[in-house]
């Protein structure tokens, strides 16, 4: 996949100005960088601090594959950046959370969020995969909320990467791993499996603050729901839109 890179300073959100750039024309592989974000967003619109020293990018992608398959692109960006940050970090402490976190020894250092745009017929006009890594902020960056629960890569690890240095690891790896999806999806899951530390785990599924089922996390199924074992043997599966396992 060729890349066009779009660097800013600062934007409200880089999801935002992917979205309009798309909605615009912007072709597949044009990747919006912010050095900052005034108005970082995770899921359910919670806000995702950005300040300068971490990584804040999106990327515009137009794959001509079945809908269904689209909420595959946050596993698979969660892949892809567990796997650059372990190259080049050299180190396996980095796995992925279900559905769209990364953790270094339990604390957040990546959170990812995939917008979908659908077109007239039903098919993908565009899917825009937003990406942001905690790269180099010192811990006393992070609002005091936040300390006890976020974690920068180089702080963690002792690295001296810069954004960019950890930028090009990335795509590269989510170019070779996307080429390779279109082709054939079925391996991203096995590769998602071997990189996770929820599966196995007691999870609690929270909506909106409220707990609404806990148990034993057992598997993904193909469109990457989450299947959760109850205390009763009931098996319950979570569809990532909605859900925070906690
Ligand atoms: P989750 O997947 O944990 O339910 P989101 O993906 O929506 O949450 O991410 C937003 C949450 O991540 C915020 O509520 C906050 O707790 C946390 N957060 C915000 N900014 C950062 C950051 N830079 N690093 C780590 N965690 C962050």
């Amino acid at each position: 996949m060729r890349l066009w890179l779009q660097y800013h300073e600062l934007l409200e959100s880089t999801n935002l100005t992917a979205a309009s750039a798309a909605a615009a024309g912007a072709p597949a592989g044009t990747v919006i960088v912010a050095e900052r974000q005034s108005g970082g967003r995770g899921r359910l619109h919670r806000a995702w601090v950005s300040p300068r020293g971490g990584l804040w990018f999106s990327i515009i992608l137009r794959p001509q594959i079945d809908p269904a398959l689209a909420p595959q692109l946050t596993l698979l960006a969660g892949v892809a950046v567990a796997q650059a940050v372990r190259r080049l970090y050299h180190t396996d402490r980095v796995c992925i959370k279900w559905p769209n976190d990364l953790l270094l020894d339990g604390k957040k250092i990546c959170g990812i969020l995939a917008e979908l745009q659908l077109d007239a017929a039903g098919g993908i006009d565009y899917a825009v995969l937003g990406i942001g890594l905690n790269v180099a902020q010192r811990p006393e960056d992070f609002p005091p909320g936040l300390r006890a629960t976020a974690a920068s890569l180089n702080a963690a690890l002792g690295g001296q990467w810069s954004c960019m240095d950890v930028l090009r690891a990335v795509l590269a790896e989510f170019s070779a791993l996307y080429e390779a999806w279109l082709q054939d999806s079925g391996q991203l899951l096995p590769q998602w499996k071997r990189l996770n530390c929820t599966l196995g785990r007691q999870v609690v599924v929270r909506d909106d603050d409220q707990e609404i089922f806990r148990g034993t996390a057992v598997d993904l199924d193909s469109q990457g729901a989450l299947l959760v074992r109850g205390s009763d043997g009931m098996q319950r599966s979570f569809d990532f839109g909605e859900i925070s396992i906690r």
